[in-house]
C-alpha cells in the first residue's frame, strides 16, 4: 500500500482539530508508540505523528482528514497487545485513545456502565465494586489495558469460562467508521434481530473496521461465595485432562487456568517467591462460585474428588491474591528470561485440549524448543511461549519457528481449532491467517473491509492483506 506523507500543511489541520498540546511529532516521543508488547524490534515501526483526541467529534474529524489526505490511522489503546495490532506499519498517524478515559455513568439499578475507550479495565472493575457489582471482563493485563482495546480485540482472560469474552459484556458501542461517520451499534437490549449485527462485526476487528469511542457494558451482581482451588498434577496431560471432566460434572467454574512446572519456576524466580507445592508438578487453578456456603462446599468436595481421581497429588484452597499474582506474572516472567519470544495463542475445542497438548510436547522435543506454557485451560486457549535459543542466528530462529508453526497449526486446524483465542491476528499472525484460512472466507473478509474502508486508511495491513 502507498500512502501520502503527513505534510506540515496536514499537521496544521490536525493541530486545528485537537490542539497542539495533543499532537506529538518528536522522534523520541513517538518511540513508545512504535510497538506494543511484542518486544522483538523486527516488529517495531515509528508513526509520523501521534494524536490524543478528547472527543468522538475530534476522532471523526481526524478520520475524515485521513481519507481526504490519504494517510493511515492506527487506533491505539494502552499498547498491551500481543499481535502488533497497534503498530503503524505504514507510518502515518497513531490515534491514542488515552485521554478519552472517563466513566460517564454507572447505573447500579439497571446494571450497566457507559465508559470511554481509554478507561483502564481495572478502573472499571474497582469503580463498580462499591455498588456490589462486578464487570466480568478480566484479561490478565487488566491493570494496564483499556476497555476500548479489550473490545477491539475481543479480549478473553480469566473469567471467560463462565461469563464469555469481552464481546459478551457489551450492550452497545459508539464507533467512528473508517469514513468518519459516527455510528451507534448494538443496543441495551437482551435480544435484537434488527438487521446485520454490526456491533459484533466491529468488536474483535482490531481497529480495522472502526474506532470505538464509547461503550455501554454489562454489570453483574458480585458473587458472595467463591473460592480458588489449586490442584497440583505430576504430569501435564492429566492436568489438562481435568478441564472437560469438571465441565461434564455440571460445575461451571468461573476460571480454569493452567501453568506447567517450568513456567511456575520461571514465575518464582521473577517474583522472588516460593509458590505452594511447586516441586510437585503443574498447576490447575479452579475458581468456582456457590449460591451459598453449602453449595460452595459441595462443589469444592466434588472438585477435590475429580482432581484426585485424575491424578492430582494435592488439592488446596489457594491464597487467592498470591495465586492470581503468580498466574498474571506469566508474561513478565517470560520477558525477564528473553526479549525474543514467539507467543502462540492456540485455541481448540476444550475436549481436544489434551490431544493438542500432546502434540505440542512432541513437536517441542522434535524442534528442540525452550517452552513455557500457561493456558486459559477452561477455554481451550493455550499460551505457548517459545524462547529464542541464543545459539541460533535470527534467520535460523525464524526458519525453525516457521516450520514448527506449520506443523502445529496443521494439527490445530485438524482438531477444529484456530490461530488465536484472544490476542488477535494483528500484523504478527497475518501470514499464518492467509495460510490457514479458507480462501472463500478470506474473500468475504476482504469485501467487508473494502466496503467499509474504501480508501484503506484504518489500520491497514492488519489481519488480512486487502490488495494482493
Ligand atoms: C501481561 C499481559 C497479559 C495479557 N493477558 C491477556 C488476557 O488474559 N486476555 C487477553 O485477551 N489478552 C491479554 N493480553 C493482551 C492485551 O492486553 C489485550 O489484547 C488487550 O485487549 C489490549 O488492550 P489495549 O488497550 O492495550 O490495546 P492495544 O494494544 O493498544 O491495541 C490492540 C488492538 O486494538 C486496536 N484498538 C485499541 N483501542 C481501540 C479503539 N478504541 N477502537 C478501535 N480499535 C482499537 C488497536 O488498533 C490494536 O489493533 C495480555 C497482554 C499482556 C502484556
Amino acid at each position: 500500500m502507498k500512502y501520502d506523507k503527513i505534510t506540515p500543511e496536514t499537521l496544521t489541520l490536525v493541530t486545528s482539530i485537537v490542539g497542539k498540546e495533543n499532537v506529538l511529532t518528536e522522534t523520541e516521543l513517538l518511540q513508545p508508540y512504535s510497538h506494543d508488547e511484542v518486544t522483538d524490534p523486527a516488529y517495531h515501526h515509528l508513526p509520523e505523528v501521534v494524536v490524543f483526541p478528547e472527543s468522538t467529534e475530534q476522532v471523526a474529524k481526524l478520520v475524515k482528514l485521513a481519507n481526504e489526505k490519504h494517510f493511515p490511522i492506527v487506533p491505539r489503546g494502552a499498547g498491551t497487545g500481543l499481535a502488533c495490532g497497534a503498530v503503524p506499519i505504514y507510518g502515518g498517524m497513531v490515534l491514542s485513545l488515552e485521554k478519552m478515559d472517563k466513566i460517564i455513568e454507572i447505573n447500579a439499578d439497571s446494571m450497566y456502565a457507559i465508559v470511554e475507550p481509554g478507561l483502564r479495565t481495572d478502573e472499571l472493575q474497582k469503580a463498580v465494586t462499591s455498588y456490589d457489582l462486578f464487570y466480568a471482563g478480566d484479561p490478565c493485563s487488566g491493570d494496564s489495558c483499556f476497555i476500548g482495546g479489550n473490545i477491539a480485540t475481543n479480549a478473553g482472560g480469566n473469567k471467560a469460562v463462565k461469563y464469555g469474552t469481552t464481546r459478551h459484556q457489551v450492550y452497545e458501542i459508539e464507533v467512528v467508521s473508517p469514513l468518519g461517520e459516527i455510528l451507534h451499534l448494538g443496543a441495551r437490549l437482551n435480544k435484537m434481530t434488527t438487521g446485520y449485527c454490526l456491533d459484533q462485526l466491529v468488536m474483535g476487528s482490531e481497529g480495522t473496521l472502526g474506532i470505538i469511542t464509547r461503550a455501554t457494558v454489562k454489570l453483574l451482581p458480585k458473587p458472595k461465595h467463591l473460592v480458588d482451588l489449586l490442584a497440583v498434577f505430576p504430569d501435564i496431560e492429566s492436568a489438562i485432562g481435568i478441564v472437560n471432566k469438571v465441565i461434564k460434572a455440571g460445575i461451571t467454574p468461573t476460571c480454569v487456568e493452567f501453568m506447567d512446572n517450568i513456567t511456575i519456576k520461571s514465575v518464582e524466580r521473577y517474583l522472588h517467591e516460593t509458590l505452594p507445592d511447586s516441586e510437585n508438578g503443574n498447576y490447575v487453578i479452579i475458581q468456582v462460585e456457590g449460591t451459598n456456603e453449602d453449595d460452595l462446599d459441595e462443589k469444592m468436595v466434588t472438585l477435590d474428588e475429580l482432581c484426585t481421581e485424575n491424578g492430582a497429588s494435592s488439592v488446596l484452597v489457594a491464597d487467592s491474591a498470591k495465586i492470581w499474582q503468580a498466574r498474571k506474572a506469566f508474561a513478565e516472567a517470560v520477558r525477564a528470561e528473553s526479549l525474543i519470544v514467539c507467543k502462540e495463542d492456540i485455541v481448540v475445542p476444550v475436549d481436544r485440549e489434551p490431544v493438542i497438548i500432546d502434540n505440542i510436547l512432541v513437536l517441542a522435543q522434535k524442534y528442540d524448543l525452550i517452552t513455557r506454557i500457561a493456558s486459559h485451560a477452561g477455554d481451550g486457549n493455550i499460551h505457548l511461549n517459545i524462547l529464542k535459543n541464543e545459539a541460533l542466528s535470527h534467520d535460523q530462529w525464524e526458519e525453525k519457528i516457521a516450520a514448527f508453526q506449520r506443523e502445529l497449526y496443521t494439527e490445530v486446524y485438524k482438531l477444529g481449532g484456530k490461530l488465536s483465542g484472544e490476542h488477535g491476528i494483528g500484523y504478527k499472525r497475518k501470514a499464518l491467517m492467509a495460510e490457514f484460512t479458507d480462501k472463500a472466507e478470506l474473500e468475504v473478509m476482504r469485501a467487508i473491509k473494502k466496503a467499509m474502508d474504501p480508501n484503506l486508511i484504518l489500520n491497514p495491513g492488519k489481519i488480512i492483506d486487502v490488495l494482493e
